[in-house]
């Protein structure tokens, strides 16, 4: 009889789960129980933000800080390299490492150029660094288990293609599914990988980076192109919640969740998964569950094609540290183009807009903050109209299903807001989510009477 096909499990682990040896330590043994073939990882906590500071300290060229942020990385990854007992070949690549830490971060104080494309270089340290360290953990747990199988360091460079937007890459899907496809796949009888997450390179091999919190998503990229059977995002919280429980205290881990909700869901603030994350297993159809690293035995969240319950809302998205731009001018009054002519600002300078609402002589959108609206851009804006802009907005989103067909939902939603000045509603063109602006003060006090008043009582 034929021994029954493994299945093809790709797991990501991230941050909090990457601390220190300890936790490196659990992740190994989750990452074996499962018997995934990809594992990638995250920078160690915190080090994507120092090194991006690190970046900072030397355009500015504040040495103080310069020495202490380096020596505060190198310390902390030496430190979980000596509490694992890392072998002299890792040793050795960590040194390197953390060599061209040193270097880059010379190179670009003298050079006084923090630009994306150098950054990008820096930070891809932090996960380089980290997946050094696992693969020590991982291949530990193997050889105490006595596995025939090799655990072996992937520099996830050679497979992630992006395309030259340093900071916020986009993926080549094809090209990283022919080099999945050529150079993973023959190997994975015999190989565990790990990888890193967060990090790609263009076609002249230039190091990108696919945005904060990225490593989900190069998970779903490596699923994707291995087609594999399960995408696992094991991370600090056991799941997919209802809200993020740091702000509701009665939110709960929901045990099953359709890919359609839980995009909108990450699109709209709930940090547990990068918002492009789904995308690749939705076009591969391939579950993903959420658990916790730490509790890996809780039971956790399937994201999947099909779900057995459609409740009207399921889940409450935060999104704080939004910007509501509105242009307003009389020549919009039954003119046609002037939306395109806005929109061709935004698309030149590569801005993202999220909910968009108009009236006759005039158009409001939010853009998160991270979105640099540079007076060039607000100049550009001003030939076409007046423009105003708000910040420190927050968009709530109540996330389901047949939102836009359900009678009295608005009703329920604002009475439970006695009080509060809502900015802007956008509802209408989703089945699945309804959201409005509120300022950034109010929105956790909003989030706990709406989780209260349509969550709570279900
Ligand atoms: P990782 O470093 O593992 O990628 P993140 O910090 O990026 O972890 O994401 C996990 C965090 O997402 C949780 O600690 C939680 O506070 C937050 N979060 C926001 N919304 C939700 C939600 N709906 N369900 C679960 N966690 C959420
Ligand atoms: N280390 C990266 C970040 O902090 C990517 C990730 O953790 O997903 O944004
Ligand atoms: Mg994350």
């Amino acid at each position: 009889m034929m021994a029954p096909m493994k299945k093809l499990v790709v797991s990501k682990f991230g941050g909090t789960s990457m601390n220190d040896a300890k936790t490196m330590a659990l992740c190994a043994q989750v990452a074996h129980q499962k018997q995934s073939s990809v594992v990638v990882v995250s920078a160690t906590s915190g080090t994507t933000n120092q090194l991006l500071e690190l970046g900072l300290a030397c355009v500015q060229g504040d040495n103080e800080k310069i020495k202490s942020l380096i020596s505060t990385i190198e310390s902390r990854h030496k430190k979980i390299a000596s509490d694992l007992g890392l072998s002299s070949s890792r040793l050795a690549i960590l040194d390197q490492l953390l060599q061209e830490l040193q270097s880059l971060a010379q190179g670009i104080q003298l050079l006084k150029d923090n630009s994306a494309r150098n950054s990008d270089a820096l930070v891809s340290l932090g996960e380089r660094l980290s997946s050094v360290l696992f693969t020590e953990a991982l291949t530990q747990k193997y050889l105490n288990e006595k596995s025939p199988l090799i655990v072996e360091l992937l520099d996830a460079r050679k497979l992630i293609k992006t395309d030259h937007h340093f900071g916020r890459a986009r993926p080549k899907l094809s090209e990283i599914e022919k080099l999945c496809e050529a150079n993973l796949k023959p190997r994975l009888g015999s190989t565990v990988f790990v990888t890193q997450g967060f990090i790609g390179s263009t076609i002249e091999n230039q190091t990108t980076t696919l945005g904060r919190g990225g490593s989900d998503f190069s998970a779903a990229l490596f699923a994707e192109g291995l087609g594999a059977d399960t995408l696992e995002i094991w991370t600090d919280v056991a799941g997919i919640a209802t809200t993020d429980p740091r702000i509701c205290k009665t939110a709960r881990m929901l045990s099953e969740i359709s890919f359609t909700e839980a995009s909108e869901l990450a699109t709209f603030g709930a940090k547990v998964l990068h918002p492009a994350t789904l995308m690749p297993a939705q076009r591969k159809n391939i579950p993903v569950f959420v658990g916790s690293s730490f509790n890996p035995e809780q039971a956790g969240t399937w994201v999947k094609k099909s779900v057995d319950s459609s409740p009207l809302v399921r889940a409450l998205a935060l999104r704080k540290n939004q910007s509501l731009v509105t242009l307003t001018t009389p020549q919009m009054w039954q003119s046609s183009g002037f939306l395109f002519q806005i929109f061709q600002v935004f698309h030149d300078h590569k801005i993202s807009v999220d909910a968009v609402t108009t009236s006759e002589i005039s158009v409001a959108m939010t853009l998160d903050s991270t979105e640099t609206l540079s007076t060039e851009v607000i100049q550009k804006l001003s030939e076409f109209a007046e423009v105003q802009v708000e910040k420190n907005l927050s968009l709530i989103s109540l996330i389901g299903n047949n939102i836009n067909h359900t009678a009295g939902l608005a009703e329920k939603a604002f009475s439970s807001l006695p009080g509060v000045n809502i900015r802007m509603i956008c509802q209408g063109a989703s089945r699945h989510n309804f959201c409005f602006l509120v300022s950034d003060s109010v929105s956790q006090e909003v989030i706990q009477n709406l989780h209260h008043q349509f969550i709570d009582s279900q």
